[in-house]
């Protein structure tokens, strides 16, 4: 077992770990045999107190440490994240129940990220224009905002807190992180290592709690901007709550991603990608592929993705057999065998039922089996709601315009996948389709850290997105110069009207 997997959760305050004061833990469980791996505190008032506090005074430093040295931080980071790439890993199996290949995927996504902010001298540059008016010139920079917050999910517990803070800091801000309270051992390790990297003291806290943790940080006077990534429900209430106290704020949402198949597309690579992009990380994935439309005549390859999807199974997070882990906690695991239940009473047809999933060896693990809803309606509980477990619903549509109108009308715009041999159709979709991520033969189109995670609709509340150029907007003010020196003097008196020339 990894030394990182430590009894009770530290916070991390003023460049310290410190055991919190609290009288309320939560435990963190191991998914797959309910034993209790740790504890984690909800961080007192003092305590978060004292976080923002120390942010803020580092603040005054930081922000005057010159970009390249910034950058070399994130360079050192990089390279100890790469170093302990297979810790990570174990430690994020361990908390959230991912293979081990996954959990390796979770932390490799986040060193890329790492790897963007590396780039923040040029990611950072103003604009200049020369001679705006008879010898005056005009300039922007980029200035950081001060202290910012993230609040993070449980899905992604390396991935999502790396979108967050490495750029945030790079930009110049500090940073306080409150991760998920379900899986807060990944996100100790990752700053502890970025301690190790060189931050100095304060760039960046960790305080750990729940609604009445975040609620500070959104209504604190010195925190200037929070990124959430989370569900739509709690997204709402930060999105409200902080843009309600004049904060900037963005929040990556809840999903419902279609992915449309075109009768000319090859049957084989459809069934391997909507395996992977339906069942893969057991459905906790914000750009998982929960519906499935196929378009005429692939209709009928419904039962090669039963025969499919019947052939993988869960299991631990060190079998290599597994083709996914299990659901995070019993809740969730309950809340979709509901959502089954709720599909066979609706009426849609239960082509491969995982509800009464066990996995030998483990017999408390929240397992859940991959399932397949076959002629699945708009109007259908298990279509209206994100289900967030190994569930795929299938819809048969008998046009791409009618697959268009199906994807449109939802009220979430995450990432949808259209899979296809007809360039036309791909031109048509991605034109047409009003969802911020799509993948043409790409199943799950995640974009890399120099694009950004452009969610739209109920996927995302606010304006600039996660990573990419947009981050950088988001964690900094532009700062437009307009500058005059003279060198003769100029005749006449006050200028008293709008100068045209
Ligand atoms: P969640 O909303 O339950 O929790 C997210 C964070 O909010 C956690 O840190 C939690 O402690 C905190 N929180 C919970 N209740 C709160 C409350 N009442 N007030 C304030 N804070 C509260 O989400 P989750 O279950 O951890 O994650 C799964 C969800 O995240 C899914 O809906 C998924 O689609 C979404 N997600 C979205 C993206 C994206 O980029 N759009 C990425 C990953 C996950």
């Amino acid at each position: 077992m990894s030394q990182a997997l430590r009894k009770t959760v530290p916070l991390y305050i003023d460049g310290e770990w410190v055991e919190s004061q609290s009288d309320q833990w939560i435990a963190v469980t191991d998914p797959a045999t309910q034993e209790v791996i740790s504890q984690v505190p909800c961080a007192s008032d003092a305590e978060m107190e004292r976080a923002i506090a120390s942010a803020a005074a580092a603040f005054g430093s930081w922000k005057e440490v010159a970009v390249p040295e910034r950058a070399r931080l994130m360079l050192r980071y990089q390279h100890l994240l790469k170093e302990h790439h297979d810790e990570l890993a174990e430690i994020l199996s361990r908390e959230t129940g991912k293979t081990f290949e996954d959990a390796r995927g979770d932390v490799w996504r986040g060193i890329e990220v790492v790897e963007h902010a590396c780039n923040i001298a040029s990611l950072s540059m103003g604009e200049t224009v020369e001679n705006v008016a008879r010898s005056i010139d005009c300039y922007s920079y980029t200035q950081p905002l001060g202290v910012c917050a993230g609040i993070t999910p449980f899905n992604f517990p390396a991935m999502i807190p790396l979108w967050m803070f490495p750029l945030a800091i790079a930009c110049g801000n500090t940073f306080i992180l409150k991760p998920s309270e379900q899986d807060p051992l990944t996100p100790t390790r990752l700053v502890e290592l970025f301690e190790q990297a060189g931050a100095p003291k304060g760039v960046l806290q960790v305080v750990h709690g729940t609604k009445q943790q975040v609620d500070t940080l959104l209504t604190h006077p010195q925190i200037k901007a929070i990124s959430f990534v989370g569900s739509v429900a709690v997204g709402e209430h930060i999105y409200r709550t902080g843009t309600d106290n004049l904060k900037r704020v963005q929040c990556m949402v809840g999903a419902k991603n279609h992915m449309v198949v075109m009768p000319d597309a090859n049957k084989q690579q459809v069934i391997n990608n909507l395996i992977g992009a339906g069942f893969g990380a057991a459905g906790q994935r914000c750009m998982a592929i929960s519906v499935a439309v196929l378009v005429g005549e692939a209709q009928a390859w419904v039962e090669d993705l039963k025969a499919a999807a019947a052939a993988i199974r869960p299991g631990a997070w060190d079998d290599p057999q597994a083709a996914y882990g299990p659901q995070i906690n019993p809740q969730a695991r309950d809340r979709i065998l509901s959502f089954i239940e709720k599909g066979k009473q609706e009426g849609a047809r239960c082509v491969l039922d995982g509800s009464h999933c066990s996995v030998e060896g483990y017999p408390d693990g929240n397992w859940v089996g991959p399932t397949i809803f076959a002629d699945v309606k708009p109007e259908m509980e298990i279509y209206r709601n994100e289900i967030f477990g190994p569930v795929l619903c299938v819809a048969g549509v008998d046009s791409l315009d009618e697959a268009l109108a199906l994807i449109n009308g939802n009220p979430m715009g995450n990432g949808t996948s259209l899979f296809t041999a007809c360039g036309a159709a791909a031109r048509k979709f991605q034109h047409q389709v009003q969802v911020g991520q799509v993948g043409i033969n790409v199943p799950v189109p995640v974009p890399l850290p120099f694009f950004s995670f452009t969610g739209w609709r109920g996927s995302f509340f606010g304006d600039q997105h996660a990573y990419g150029k947009q981050a950088v907007r988001f964690y900094t003010e532009t700062k437009t110069v307009t500058s005059r020196w003279f060198d003769e003097d100029i005749p006449g008196g006050p200028n008293m009207t709008i100068q045209l020339k």
